[in-house]
C-alpha cells in the first residue's frame, strides 16, 4: 500500500475529488471515487494546497 508523502493528497484523476476510497489488496492498489464513481489504480498526487475547483474551471 502506498501512502502519500507529507503535504500531499491523493485526488481522483477524473473529477479531482479528494473523496477517494482505498479498495486495494495484496495484488495492488485500487481506489474508488465517491464523487464520480471512478475506480482504478491510477490516482493523482497533488500538493496539499491544490485548488481542484480552479483546475476544473477551464
Ligand atoms: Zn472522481
Amino acid at each position: 500500500m502506498r501512502k502519500p508523502d507529507a503535504g500531499k493528497v491523493l485526488v481522483c484523476p477524473h473529477c479531482l475529488s479528494r473523496d477517494l476510497h482505498f479498495t486495494g489488496d495484496l495484488l495492488g492498489a485500487r481506489y474508488e471515487c465517491r464523487e464520480c464513481g471512478y475506480a482504478g489504480a491510477l490516482v493523482l498526487e497533488v500538493e496539499e494546497g491544490f485548488d481542484a475547483e480552479a483546475e476544473k474551471a477551464e
